[in-house]
């Protein structure tokens, strides 16, 4: 299987190769050339567990790994986990279910990909002998979730770009309270686009790529995509018969991530009624959704910080099947959106999607009456799934986070704060981090002088 850029005008490459470089070099995003057809297999697959499903769907895309390579890395991923589903169901009501994807070490929906990915970055250092370098940016989650996906992985040094001041204080603790010496977080003054825009800088800096063995853990890798189409198979593989044609999947989303990561399904074969981007006040994706303009806002802080982002990345890929392949004109966009900040599409038509905002004024509102109602307490970003939710069809609702990463929010509203072992834990490590400058030189300089570079 080949996986070939958004942008087209660089060559496609097998599965390992796109993992390793995160980013295409003419800035695109890999997606695989063509789609197996998943509905003669389906029937086999319904009593698989997890890693099992994992390792059956991944082994269509992932061609250049040897097939016990594969089963090795995903059992050992999922083996972290603390939920023997992995991915558990939970009924609020008969038209409602959450699937829970906080069962992970870091309790948020990334370490399904970013667990598989630390595994098979080691395997991939193993077999070729150069070492790599991760650098990325995050709002709280991912950082926290690649760093303990890639802690004392042999060959890999780890740099995480985050806004100082504007993750959870939880957050900061998982990614800086490792003590790790291959792990390096840097907390910028900025925003989070910030931060992305110079990592992305960093990666159309081909030398500098090359030098230190550049690869992202960012959402827009092809093996997070990939990791995280499986969640959704195994839940739809779990609703009965009857539901999965009915069901609605509800993304809290930033990046487009996530959401796209369901939508591949529906190019194999798999028939899914829809998805609903439910993004919080930072809501460039309800908007394009509802008025086929995707612009530019400045980030305002929300109570759900992991999606506190304007720039939805992994839209490219989208746009990719919305111009029916035609890269030409997904660079067009993408050049324009980059130089104005914004790009209006006529007749946007993104079949399949719905779309909601969720303000600050209305989490609390909605963590409370879900609770009031189900007896089921959701973390902020789960929240935002609840938002002008249609009672009369069936939903399933991602919950990408355990409540306890948050618990400011339950005490600002008056309720009792959730909590967490492995949370609690943390309060009584010593955090190590360093403060730099966002500009793109002076991450750069850091990169190469805490990276373990091959000698050649
Ligand atoms: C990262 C994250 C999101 C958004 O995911 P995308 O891939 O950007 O769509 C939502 N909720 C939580 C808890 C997250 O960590």
């Amino acid at each position: 299987m080949h996986f070939a850029s958004t942008r087209g005008q660089s060559d496609s490459v097998g599965f390992s190769e796109a993992v390793a470089q995160g980013l295409a070099p003419d800035g695109g995003l890999y997606l695989p050339e063509k789609f197996p057809d998943l509905s003669a297999s389906i029937g086999q697959w319904e009593d698989l567990s997890y890693p099992e499903l994992c390792f059956e769907f991944l082994r269509l895309f992932a061609t250049d790994l040897e097939a016990d390579v594969l089963r090795r890395a995903i059992d050992h991923s999922y083996s972290a986990f603390s939920h023997p589903q992995i991915a558990p169901i939970v009924e609020l009501s008969g038209n409602c279910k959450i699937l829970e994807l906080f069962h992970g070490p870091t309790l948020a929906f990334k370490d399904f990909a970013l667990q598989l990915l630390g595994n098979l970055y080691e395997h991939q250092i193993s077999r070729t002998g150069k070492n790599l370098t991760i650098l990325g940016a995050t709002s709280g989650d991912t950082g926290a979730a690649a760093i303990s996906g890639l802690i004392g992985k042999r060959g890999v040094t780890v740099f995480i770009l985050y806004p100082n001041g504007k993750v959870s204080p939880l957050q900061e603790r998982q990614m800086t309270c490792t003590g790790a010496s291959n792990v390096f977080p840097l907390a910028i003054e900025g925003t989070f686009d910030d931060a992305q825009s110079t990592v992305k800088e960093l990666f159309s800096d081909l030398p500098f790529r090359k030098k230190v063995g550049l690869s992202a853990v960012n959402s827009i890798n092809l093996a997070r995509i990939l990791a995280q189409s499986v969640y959704y198979l195994y839940a739809w593989l779990r609703l009965g018969r009857s539901e999965r044609e009915c069901t609605t999947f509800v993304v809290p989303t930033g990046n487009f991530g996530n959401v796209f990561a369901g939508w591949l399904l529906t190019k194999m074969g798999i028939a899914i009624r829809g998805f609903r981007v439910a993004t919080n006040q930072n809501d460039v994706l309800h908007r394009l959704f509802h008025t086929g303009e995707y612009s530019l806002e400045s980030v305002v802080p929300s109570l759900a910080p992991s999606m506190d982002i304007q720039v939805a990345s992994n839209f490219e890929r989208l746009l990719f099947f919305i111009f029916d392949g035609d890269a030409g004109r997904v660079r067009e966009v993408m050049n324009s959106f980059r130089e104005k900040g914004r790009y209006c599409f006529e007749n946007f038509a993104a079949k399949g999607f719905s779309s909601s905002s969720a303000t600050d004024r209305e989490i609390p509102e909605i963590i409370r009456s879900v609770n009031r109602e189900y007896g089921y307490l959701v973390d902020p970003h789960t929240a935002c799934g609840f938002k002008d939710l249609p009672s009369d069809e069936k939903h399933l609702v991602l919950a990408t986070a355990h409540p306890a990463k948050f618990p400011d929010v339950y005490e600002n509203a008056g309720m009792e704060k959730p909590t967490s072992p492995i949370l609690q834990e943390l309060l009584e490590k010593t955090p190590v981090k360093y403060d730099s400058r966002v500009a793109p030189s002076a991450i750069r300089a850091f990169v190469e002088n805490n990276s373990s570079l091959t000698s050649e």
